[in-house]
Parts: C-alpha cells; sequence; structure tokens
C-alpha cells in the first residue's frame, strides 16, 4: 500500500512512465515469461528471403603454389589461364623464394612420408608462385583444373597432364579442405593482401 501511496501520484503526473514500466515488465517480466505468446517471432517478409538459396553454391577461397618445376619453365602465365578460363578469379598472389625449412612447415603433415625432404628440397629449389583463387567451390574446382596427383593418371587438358614432369614435380598444389585452404592462405598472406 506503501508503494502504491507513493506510485499513484507520480503515475497522473507521468501516465506514459506507468506505461512504459508495464510494458518491461510485462514483456521481460513475470507477465511476459507467463504468456510468452506475447514474443512470438515475426518472420521477415518473403521478399527478403532468398529463393535460390538452397541451390546456391558458395564462394570459396582455395590457397594454390605454382611449383618450381613450373616457375623455372616460365609457365606462370599458362597455368594462371587455366585457372581463369575454368572460371577461378585470382585475389591474391606474389612469387616467393622458400627456405627448406619454410617448405618443412608447410609440408608438415607429410614428414613421416618417404619422399618428404626430396619434396622440401624441391619446394626450395626455385622461386614458386603462391596465390588464392576464388570462386563458386572453388576447392573442388582447382582439384578438377589440377588434375591428378601423378601426371600419368590426370585427365586430358589439365594443368598436371599438360605440364607435370613427374609425380613429386607436378607443377601445382591446391588445398584438399576448407579448413587447411584457411590455414594456407593465412601461412603465406595477411588479411589485407586478398583483394576479392
Ligand atoms: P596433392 O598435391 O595432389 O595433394 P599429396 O598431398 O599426396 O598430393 O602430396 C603432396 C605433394 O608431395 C605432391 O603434390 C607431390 O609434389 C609430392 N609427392 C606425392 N607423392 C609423391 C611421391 N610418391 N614421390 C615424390 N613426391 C611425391
Ligand atoms: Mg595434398
Amino acid at each position: 500500500r506503501l508503494l502504491l501511496g507513493f506510485l499513484r501520484p507520480l503515475g497522473s503526473r507521468f501516465p506514459w512512465a506507468a506505461g512504459l514500466a508495464l510494458g518491461v515488465w510485462g514483456g521481460t517480466g513475470p507477465v511476459g515469461k507467463a504468456f510468452p505468446i506475447a514474443h512470438t517471432h515475426v518472420s521477415p517478409p518473403a521478399k527478403f528471403t532468398c529463393p535460390k538459396r538452397s541451390t546456391h553454391m558458395a564462394i570459396q577461397r582455395t590457397f594454390s603454389i605454382i611449383k618450381p618445376d613450373a616457375t623455372k619453365r616460365n609457365l606462370t602465365g599458362a597455368i594462371n589461364a587455366k585457372f581463369e578460363a575454368a572460371g577461378l578469379r585470382i585475389v591474391a598472389q606474389k612469387r616467393i623464394h622458400l627456405t627448406k625449412a619454410q617448405a618443412g612447415v608447410f609440408y608438415e603433415v607429410h614428414k613421416e612420408r618417404p619422399f618428404y625432404d626430396e619434396l622440401c628440397e624441391f619446394m626450395a629449389s626455385e622461386p614458386i608462385v603462391v596465390q588464392v583463387l576464388e570462386g563458386e567451390d572453388a576447392i573442388a574446382k582447382n582439384s578438377e583444373v589440377m588434375g591428378a596427383t601423378n601426371p600419368a593418371e590426370a585427365d586430358e587438358g589439365t594443368i598436371r597432364k599438360e605440364f607435370a614432369l613427374s609425380i613429386g614435380e607436378n607443377s601445382v598444389h591446391g588445398s584438399d579442405a576448407p579448413e587447411t585452404a584457411a590455414v594456407e592462405i593465412a601461412y603465406f598472406f595477411a588479411g589485407l593482401e586478398l583483394v576479392g
């Protein structure tokens, strides 16, 4: 009663405040909790939803290397032409010369394989071109454009079929999954260098 006696004169002077207090109390307080119907979610109008959502393929980024055997034979442009013809956009690119230790970190997943030392030696033997390719389903698309690891098994028209010298000196590297793409991109590029 004391509280009401205090609130009543306030209510007559500030009727909107009572409304506000009730609204807050009724919205998030016990009334709102008891009658959650007051908070029924309102869906956005149909025109704001994407009608083709289920059929859209995701725009992805993948990491790519033009390997020493290819840069040595001046094939950077020819290989990039294959990427672009397949709808992949080169959104970052630079030519660098890895040390064997840097190559070793990049290919760490293969460190137990018999070819690991030879692979690191090869990757540090000449400059390479590191790049980020962007496009719809870029990881799978790039795998297709590259062809099988072993050029003898690669399909006609693929980069490895056309340019690779052997299973080791196979002209290109491409990420095999979104998680590895993210790690590999971050190993070579700062965010500001990716210009999509
Ligand atoms: P990919 O590059 O197609 O993903 P892998 O991940 O199996 O192939 O191997 C990484 C790289 O190691 C290959 O691209 C190739 O340069 C080299 N490599 C793979 N297998 C061999 C092998 N048997 N002998 C020499 N080098 C190899
Ligand atoms: Mg691999």
